[in-house]
């Protein structure tokens, strides 16, 4: 096997995290870089055997379709999930360039300044709010315009929610008179408060980490992009990452590299990968016939992510919610619109507000959020196909979700085939705070809906989250799903048991980092796109820090 591509640094995946790291590594022109991508181009030109499904990644409206698109997903399904009523769950995952950042809700998020606090006290130093910032703002272009949080001129555009759906209004509203504070801007660092989203999307199209960062850094002569190229191993000499292994159109292919291997696979591939390359629990590398290269144990362990409670409510007939403008008609005018002026329903991200309430007064910080819409969906469909269909009669949701939740989850490589789904175990509501958690969602969700701003659009129904405590935990797990947030399979820490230094270098080998959404030590509050994107840009630092010395040395 003849290694047929050399770089400094070879970067593995093109999500979120992978594309800035494409683009800041080959910013300077001094090093030359591979970035491999499992899935296909995203831009439709470029790929004619997708290019419905890259219409759809770059429309916003378009998540509905990608959502249960395997030309642009992984489609992971995980195994029988106990605590949340013995279901299997879909999970989606971004298989194209971009990542999830092109298939995902264009919410735009960033956290509470307490959760990055909270990484550096846990030991991730240099994570501390005061140290992230910086770089949230040089991803950012904020069309509010520059202040001391947000940025303007960089590659990430950041919009307001475009239009204001009255009913999405009215249950912003309604939030704001169950007790949660109106808030401009919730992403400050301070979060309590309800609001319109902010999103990625630019002139009613997605930006994705593809759109902002790569697409401009492939003019780039010394950056090579490979598409469907599934990296099935990272290669080794004794304790040295020298380049990896991956497979492309039939032919198992090498990249070796002279600097750096880096692995951005996300959070479900990035530990199976380190796994069947010899990094991991040695007792599970052994049953699978995996020679271990270093003997890390929490590789795949720690696993979070939000759990996310279906809560729907009818709409009075005469009241159009976005399920009236999805058919018909109504939907071939909605399509014209975006076609000639990029504006109406298409150009809709799929929440339209949020709120991040406290679950009890004396908290510090909002431990609870919701996404707010002026839709609702069919759930039955959701839970077996994972494609979104909007329910024909109109309805709104409010969907909560607990911040940080106790539960952790696992993801473990089954078989040493880097082309087989590594098993998710993400024991959701396994934790006692989090099944009480999911019942004190669902009542502050009815006190919401009792409010009289909802008054003029709901349909007296009632709700079906049950009575007693038992029945509302028994709602929650049936109703419940992830929101699409897993993180911390492979976190980073200054104790010797994290599979990370915080410096993002796996411990006990050399030459090799991982930068993606695996590595928070914890998942922070609220959507995780941004704050993979700020990752991705302080790893780009971390990595031309340590560059810049090896010359000076
Ligand atoms: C459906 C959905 C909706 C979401 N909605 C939102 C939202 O609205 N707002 C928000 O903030 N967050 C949202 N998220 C979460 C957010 O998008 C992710 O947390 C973030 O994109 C993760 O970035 P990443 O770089 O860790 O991984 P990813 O972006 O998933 O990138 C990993 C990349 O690596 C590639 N890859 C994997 N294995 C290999 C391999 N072996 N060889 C080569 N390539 C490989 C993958 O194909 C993928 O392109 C959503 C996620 C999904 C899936």
């Amino acid at each position: 096997m003849a290694a047929d591509l050399y770089a400094d640094y070879v970067i593995v995946g093109a999500g979120s995290a992978g594309c800035v790291l494409a683009n800041r590594l080959t910013e300077s022109g001094d090093y030359k870089v591979v970035l491999l991508e499992a899935g296909g181009d995203d831009r439709p030109h470029k790929e004619p055997s997708q290019f419905l499904s890259n219409v759809m990644v770059h429309t916003p409206i378009g998540f509905g379709k990608t959502l249960n698109d395997p030309k642009v997903n992984w489609l992971y399904e995980t195994e029988v999930d106990e605590g949340s009523g013995g279901r299997k769950h879909k999970w989606p995952k971004g298989k194209v360039l971009g990542g999830s950042s092109s298939i995902n809700g264009l919410l735009y998020i960033r956290g509470q300044s307490a959760d990055y606090d909270g990484w550096a006290q846990m030991g991730a130093r240099g994570w501390s709010y005061d140290d992230v910032l910086p770089y949230f703002r040089k991803s950012e272009n904020q069309e509010r315009g520059a202040d001391k949080v947000h940025g303007v001129g960089g590659p990430l555009n950041v919009c307001d929610f475009p239009e204001k759906h009255p009913v999405s209004g009215a249950l912003i509203d309604a939030c704001v008179e169950a007790g949660i504070p109106r808030r401009d801007d919730i992403n400050t660092g301070e979060q309590e408060g309800v609001t319109w989203f902010q999103l990625t999307m630019k002139n009613g199209r997605r930006h994705s980490a593809a759109v902002g960062y790569l697409h401009p850094a492939m003019k780039r002569p010394n950056l090579t992009v490979e598409t469907r190229a599934m990296t099935t191993r990272i290669l080794f000499q004794g304790k040295k990452a020298v380049g990896v292994e991956f497979r492309q159109n039939g032919l198992l292919r090498k990249v070796m590299v002279g600097r750096e291997v880096i692995i951005a696979a996300g959070s479900v591939e990035s530990p199976k990968l380190l796994e069947i390359s010899g990094i991991g629990q040695g007792a599970l590398l052994q049953d699978l016939g995996i020679a271990v290269v270093h003997e890390s144990p929490l590789v795949g362990e720690n696993m979070q992510d939000h759990f996310m409670i279906g809560c729907q409510a009818r709409l009075r007939e005469d009241w159009q919610s976005i399920n009236y403008r999805s058919s018909g008609l109504n939907l071939v005018k909605e399509i014209a619109k975006y076609g000639t002026q990029r504006k109406g329903l298409l150009s809709y991200a799929v929440a339209h507000g949020t709120a991040f309430a406290r679950s009890r007064p004396e908290l510090e910080v909002p431990d609870i959020q919701i996404h707010l819409m002026a839709a609702s969906m069919d759930l039955e469909y959701l839970g077996i196909h994972q494609g979104l269909r909007l329910e024909k009669e109109p309805g709104l949701a409010a969907n909560p979700c607990q911040l940080r939740p106790e539960s952790r989850g696992s993801i473990h490589a089954q078989s040493p085939d880097g082309t087989i789904h590594p098993k998710i175990a993400p024991n959701y509501l396994s934790d006692p705070i989090d099944r009480e958690m999911a019942v004190t969602q669902l009542k502050l969700i009815r006190k919401i809906w009792q409010q009289p701003a909802l008054k003029p659009y709901l349909k007296e129904t009632g709700d079906p989250f049950g009575e007693s405590d038992e029945e509302m935990l028994g709602y929650a797990k049936m109703a419940g799903g992830t929101l699409y947030h897993p993180v911390g399979t492979v976190r980073m820490g200054a104790d010797e048991a994290s599979p990370l230094t915080p410096e993002l270098k796996v411990r006990g080998v050399e030459g090799l980092r991982v930068i993606d959404a695996s590595v928070m030590p914890k998942i922070i509050s609220g959507n995780t796109n941004a704050p993979t994107i700020m990752i991705g840009e302080k790893g780009a630092d971390l990595i031309l820090q340590d560059a810049r010395q090896a010359v000076a040395a």
